[in-house]
Formats: structure tokens, C-alpha cells, sequence
């Protein structure tokens, strides 16, 4: 039986952790501490590291961590990442069998050069680990990729099923629905959204993970050619156009700078 639990890191990062009681796989640890207090306190070990792009705040970790316990840290390959022993990308298949898993790699550029996502199946189960890409209700940042990469890659997580289960790396999602609101107030499931994000977040809970099928309803970055969301984009730089890079891009350049 696996087990997926966010530990949280630094302000609002996430590292996911898969475990089975015994060990475990960390997902963009950019911190060591915390997920070491973890491992301690729960006696379990170590097995891999993966790591979806190079940003210190994923990153940052990987060194002390494969030092300590001694074990690979798997990263993508279009990138240069201290510590990473394996470097991966599309294509790669990665067997952890402490867990009895194996992780599919897709390249997912655009907020970095070389961003992966890791793809898993469990009995009943798919998820993605897929970094600051596809965020809950929103999408990362266009730091190093163009944004033609940028939806290309959101395009691609949006085509795995609906009950994928979508591990972002930030607790970002209640910001985020409020700028889907702006570009769709008439969406009533995202107002259901965020009465849901709301109220975990008030608990003290994480909004995550999320699912494709709930992203492709409520994430405006999925949802380029939806009439509301292509006149919003034509408010704010997509001058007439209803391309949908162009929608994506002007959406994009809106959320930069919005409230
Ligand atoms: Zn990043």
C-alpha cells in the first residue's frame, strides 16, 4: 500500500512524498530539513529523489539528502542540477523497487528549459508529479520556455485521464481561483472550487492534489477556447484574436500583474 503525504517546505512548497511504511521517494525536496524530520520521526528510509526542474526551491535538497542516504536523484537531462546521478527525460521509465513502482518521464518545457513531470499508476490510481507546470486552478510561470512549450506542455498533462491525480508543487490554488473568477465569473464550478479550496485551507489542509478532470472545468489556462475566457483575454492583450496561444499568452501576461 502507498501512501502520498505533502510535506511542506519553505512558504508554500510542497515535497510529495510516496512511501510504503519502510521507504519512501521525495519529489523536488528543495528543503532537507523538513524531510528528514519526517523520515526520522517515522522510521522510514530514503529510497530516490526525483526532481522536476532546476529552481532551488526543488532543488535545493538533493545534495544532502542523496549524501546522507545514499541513494540516486533523478533529474531532467536539458538541465544542470547539483547531485542529480540520473539524468532523465521523455521517454524514461524509472523503477524505484523499494516502492514496486515505475514512473513514466515526459518533457514538460516552458516554466524552465528542461522541466519534466513524472507519471505514475497505481491499482485504481494515476498521478502526475508535475512541479510548478500545472498548478491547482492555474499554471506556472513562463521563466525560461516560450509559450507556445508552455501550452504545449498544459495541453499534454490536460490530455491524461480525468482522475489523474495532479501533485503540484505550491499551495497556490485559492490566489489562483480568484484569478479563474476574473476570467470566467459565470463558471459555477469554480465557484464550487472555491467554496472547496476555502474550506480545506481553513482547516489547515492542503487544496491538493488536484485532477486533471477538475483542472480542465475550473483552470482557465486549460480553457483557451471557452467564448468567456477568449473575450476576458481579448480585454487584456489579446486585442480580437481568438487563437488560442494567443488567448494563453494574453492570460498568461494578465496573471503577471494581476491583484
Ligand atoms: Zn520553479
Amino acid at each position: 500500500m502507498l501512501n502520498i503525504i505533502p510535506i511542506p517546505a519553505f512558504k508554500d512548497n510542497y515535497i510529495w512524498l510516496l512511501h510504503n511504511q519502510r521507504h519512501a521517494v521525495a519529489v523536488d525536496p528543495g528543503d532537507a530539513a523538513p524531510l528528514r524530520a519526517w523520515l526520522d520521526a517515522h522510521n522510514i528510509r530514503l529510497a530516490a529523489i526525483l526532481c522536476t526542474h532546476h529552481h532551488a526551491d526543488h532543488s535545493g535538497g538533493i545534495c544532502e539528502l542523496a549524501e546522507v542516504y545514499n541513494v540516486p536523484a533523478c533529474g531532467p537531462r536539458h538541465e544542470d542540477i547539483p547531485c542529480v546521478s540520473h539524468a532523465v527525460g521523455e521517454g524514461d521509465v524509472i523503477q524505484v523497487k523499494e516502492l514496486d513502482i515505475m514512473l513514466d518521464v515526459i518533457d514538460i518545457p516552458g516554466h524552465t528549459r528542461g522541466h519534466v513531470a513524472y507519471l505514475f499508476s497505481l491499482p485504481g490510481m494515476d498521478g502526475v508529479f508535475c512541479g510548478d507546470t500545472l498548478f491547482g486552478c492555474g499554471c506556472g510561470r513562463l521563466f525560461e520556455g516560450t509559450p507556445v512549450q508552455l501550452l504545449h506542455s498544459l495541453q499534454r498533462l490536460a490530455h491524461l485521464p480525468d482522475n489523474t491525480q495532479v501533485y503540484c508543487a505550491h499551495e497556490y490554488t485559492e490566489a489562483n481561483i480568484r484569478f479563474a473568477l476574473a476570467c470566467e465569473p459565470g463558471n459555477p464550478q469554480l465557484a464550487q472550487r472555491q467554496a472547496d479550496a476555502h474550506a480545506l485551507r481553513a482547516g489547515g489542509r492542503p487544496t491538493l492534489p488536484s485532477a486533471i478532470g477538475l483542472e480542465k472545468a475550473t483552470n482557465p489556462f486549460l480553457r483557451c477556447t471557452q467564448p468567456a475566457i477568449v473575450q476576458a483575454a481579448q480585454r487584456h492583450g489579446a486585442a480580437k484574436s481568438s487563437d488560442e496561444l494567443a488567448v494563453f499568452t494574453a492570460l498568461r501576461e494578465w496573471k503577471n500583474h494581476f491583484g
